[in-house]
């Protein structure tokens, strides 16, 4: 038998905040229970890398919602407490507390966890992931100020990069790309954002890869590349990518799809009734793509849980929002994109790249299938318009890149 019966349980962080947020504004009634291991309420993510890195705000900052708003809507929340099994058919839910409970619908958001280097000498301490608001902490107190080689040519690297500089450290980032951020914005937006990293005296080593960690005292005091750069290191920081942590879904026999994540409809519901996926994990029927799609971004992640608390109240329609994306390299620069494309023909620039104000328009044929923008904010909601509707451009794609054009006559 269960401990208790709830209403609606959300197993996460944030999007389980957002959820239950939604769930109270639009009148839910009934016990709300939100599940998470973390020691902290849910809090906003990206400021992990950014300003909760250098500082400038703080733990209580970066709360989603203060501990008080939690009493006031009637929303309890577990703390360092996981879900660790999960009934589908008997709609029941086991904690690492020993409780069961069971529900009647369930929110997983159980985000991911970050990608681990297996090389020789990974064992040593001053090595570092980022994850959480601890990861955080332990980071600037183990970099600041100090030698730090950065592993990745993502955005957590680089925009640790910026944070820890600013903070006076000495960083180095090795990558596999040839440029900075050129995986998914191309190499010519790279070149840009690679451009002001090294204005600020970050040292970058593209198409080289991580061979091994040396150190003294059980402490890494060295990385060595593939390429045979062996550099000092009193600090390193690992941004390789993330695996959705799928594992409380797939034990339950909740299906995996090929990118890993949860499979869900276009209303982020699994095939088990009442039981939702969102976030990180959450790989769902994009009516906007038309294919499925999974992707790692926090606007979609809070999105997500709002639809989430829509669909558990009845309106299921699709989520059909266009997945935005924002990256901060300190104040240097920010860069706002939509999309996503794996694979584009070609990238009509509007604007000025030196200048520092321009877009990128990511194109197949005549379609645009991402934008990116830099001091350009303006030009997303157009290619948003032009994403969701599938719109296609004919000849006047080479408009694009005429200031004059007026893209909302496009
Ligand atoms: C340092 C950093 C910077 C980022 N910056 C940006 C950015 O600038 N722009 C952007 O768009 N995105 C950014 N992201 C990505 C963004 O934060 C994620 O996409 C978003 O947080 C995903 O939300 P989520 O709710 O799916 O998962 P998460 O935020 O990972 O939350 C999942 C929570 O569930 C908990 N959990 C997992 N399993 C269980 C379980 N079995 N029981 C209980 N609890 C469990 C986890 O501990 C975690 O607290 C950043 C991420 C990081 C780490």
């Amino acid at each position: 038998m269960p401990d208790r019966h709830l209403k609606y349980v959300l197993i996460g962080g944030q999007t389980a905040g957002n959820c239950a947020r939604w769930l109270r504004e639009r009148g839910a009634d009934g016990e709300i229970l939100i599940v998470g291991r973390e020691p902290d309420l849910p809090y906003y993510r990206p400021d992990c890398s950014k300003d909760y890195l250098r500082g400038e705000k703080s733990r209580q900052e970066a709360l989603f919602r203060p501990p008080e708003w939690y009493e006031e809507q009637s929303v309890e929340v577990l703390r360092k407490v996981s879900a660790v099994s999960l009934d589908a058919t008997a709609r029941t839910l086991g904690l690492s507390n020993g409780q069961e409970v069971s529900f009647e619908k369930l929110l997983i958001a159980t985000g991911a966890n970050v990608r681990r280097m297996n090389v020789p000498g990974s064992e040593l301490e001053g090595i570092f992931y980022l994850r959480t608001l601890a990861n955080s902490d332990a980071i600037r107190e183990a970099a600041a100020g100090k030698r730090v080689v950065l592993i990745g040519g993502s955005y957590i690297a680089t925009e640790v990069a910026a944070s820890l500089t600013e903070l006076g450290s000495q960083c180095t980032l090795v990558m596999l790309e040839p440029v900075a951020l050129s995986r998914t914005f191309g190499e010519r937006a790279g070149r840009f954002f690679q451009d002001r990293l090294e204005e600020h005296g970050v040292t970058l080593h593209g198409e080289d890869a991580l061979e091994r960690f040396e150190g003294a005292g059980g402490r890494v005091t060295k990385v060595v590349t593939r390429n045979g750069l062996e550099l000092e290191a009193d600090a390193v920081v690992v941004g390789v990518g993330v695996v959705p942590d799928v594992s409380l879904a797939q034990k339950a026999g909740l299906q995996i799809g090929e990118s890993g994540g949860v499979v869900c409809d276009a209303s982020l519901q699994t095939p088990a009734p009442g039981i939702y996926a969102a976030g990180d994990i959450a790989e769902y029927d994009s009516v906007v793509h038309g294919r499925r799609l999974r992707v790692e971004h926090w606007d979609v992640s809070f999105n997500q849980g709002k639809a989430v608390a829509l669909g558990m109240l009845g309106d299921d329609r699709p989520y059909d929002v266009v997945p935005y994306f924002f990256s901060d390299l300190s104040d240097w620069a920010s860069l706002e994109y939509v999309g996503p494309a794996a694979r584009w023909e070609r990238e009509v620039v509007r604007g000025s790249i030196e200048d520092g104000r321009f877009s990128i328009f990511y194109l197949e044929g005549d379609r645009v299938l991402a934008a990116l923008a830099v001091g350009r904010s303006e030009d997303i909601e157009h290619a948003v318009r032009w994403i969701s509707s599938g719109a296609r451009l004919g000849e006047r794609t080479e408009e694009l890149a005429d200031l004059s054009t007026d893209l909302a006559e496009l």
